[in-house]
């Protein structure tokens, strides 16, 4: 398992940061955004440091299902799955990311625009 100790994302993993843990489990950690853009806005990465999708391949597979399927779970959690929400993963520079850990964002509980600005 990959751990970068300069990543605030595996540090937040390895519980050396605080957070609001919501799920857990052997692959995945899912966290309340810090700065919500939404009412709901949740984060939900690899244990693994995984700088961000760019780096994504088939032996991931196993991942990106749990990621998924836990984001529709929480969805579920939080009363924001029927009235439909986004799942984003910003990648690189032009992509608006900031944490170089990759992370899934859970938004919903307004409507959003497309496409995004
Ligand atoms: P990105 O810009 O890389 O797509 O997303 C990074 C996200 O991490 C942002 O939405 C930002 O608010 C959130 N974030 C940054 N620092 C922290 C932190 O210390 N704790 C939590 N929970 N979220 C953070
Ligand atoms: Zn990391």
């Amino acid at each position: 398992m990959a751990v970068d100790p300069s990543c605030l994302f595996c540090r937040i993993v390895a519980g050396e940061a605080p957070s609001t843990r919501l799920h857990d489990d052997d692959l995945v950690l899912a966290i309340r955004d810090i700065a919500p853009r939404a009412p709901t806005h949740i984060l939900l990465m690899p244990r693994d440091h995984i700088p961000s999708a760019r780096e994504l391949t088939e032996d991931d597979a196993v991942l990106l299902g749990r990621l998924y399927a836990v984001a529709a779970e929480l969805a579920r959690r939080e009363g924001i799955s029927e009235a439909g929400y986004r799942v984003v993963t910003n990648v690189g520079r032009y992509g608006g990311q900031t944490v170089h850990h990759l992370h899934l964002h859970l938004l919903g509980g307004r409507p959003f625009a497309w496409p995004p600005g």
